[in-house]
């Protein structure tokens, strides 16, 4: 089954890589569920992608609240009545110098982009087993291969992402359930604005504005993921800005 029909689950669609991905999804005749905790540009997505002739629905969630997560990916099944890519794609970068002691913000980090990626795989986990396949994705990003300074709490949360979803993908793998991370570099998004450190904040955004992809670029590789015949796992797609370093 290719792209066409299949019911794509996706975390942080109010937004940057997730409302892009959405789109281009429906484009191709994927059947969305979208989630953030912002109802409305929520609702601005469905409108715009129902004006265009694609399948969407949505609910608000909050991915730091597993019963909020589980109640999530339970109203896209009942919704649709199958589940075929979980896109756990919601996260913070709330980059600073350890010297900063940003605890709250460590914590947060980590709340959101690895244990909102654990809730999402506990949630949905039965019910692909039951059905026999699925798909799960997860955005990592290059920052889950390198370490630059103001990052080490966001590349250890994409680190450990790294971790889970492969061994997602040796668990599950032989059950017919794929594992997928899609690790960009630089994208323009609003992803600057979780940046906790003021002046930090205004270098991200300047970089990313400057030789960032666009939110769509990323998007063609979640469709190339999902697109792939069921007995290709694409185990991740590593793509940063031509000039981007490392
Ligand atoms: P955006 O800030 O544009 O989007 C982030 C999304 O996550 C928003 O939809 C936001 O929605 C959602 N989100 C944040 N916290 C929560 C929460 N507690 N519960 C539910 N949703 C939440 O940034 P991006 O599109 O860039 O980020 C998407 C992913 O891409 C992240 O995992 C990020 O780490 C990753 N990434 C981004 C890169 C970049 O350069 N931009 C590079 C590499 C990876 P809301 O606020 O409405 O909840």
């Amino acid at each position: 089954m290719s792209v066409k029909g299949k019911v794509v689950v996706i975390t942080g669609a109010s937004s940057g890589i997730g409302a892009a991905t959405a789109k281009k999804l429906a484009d191709h005749g994927a059947r969305l569920f979208v989630g953030a905790r912002h109802a409305q540009p929520l609702q601005d997505l469905v409108t715009t992608v129902q004006a265009a002739g694609g399948t969407i629905a949505s609910q608000p969630v909050d991915v730091t609240q597993e019963t909020s997560v589980k109640a999530f990916i339970t109203a896209a099944h009942a919704h649709y009545g199958r589940l075929d890519v979980v896109y756990n794609n919601a996260g913070i970068m709330p980059n600073s110098p350890l010297s900063e002691g940003r605890v709250a913000d460590w914590e947060a980090a980590f709340q959101v982009n690895v244990m909102g990626v654990l809730y999402g795989i506990a949630a949905a986990l039965p019910i692909m087993k039951r059905q026999g396949f699925g798909q799960f994705i997860a955005t990592d990003s290059n920052a889950g291969h390198v370490i630059n300074p103001n990052a080490a709490v966001y590349a250890g949360t994409k680190f450990a992402l790294r971790a889970i979803m492969d061994a997602l993908r040796q668990e599950e793998g032989p059950h017919m359930i794929r594992s997928t991370m899609i690790s960009p570099g630089n994208v323009t998004t609003n992803l600057w604005q979780s940046v906790g450190n003021t002046g930090l904040r205004q270098a991200v955004r300047q970089r990313e504005a400057a030789i960032g992809l666009r939110p769509e670029d990323v998007a063609n590789a979640v469709l190339y993921a999902i697109d792939q015949p069921e007995d290709v796992g694409i185990d991740e797609i590593l793509l940063r800005p031509t000039v981007q370093q490392n």
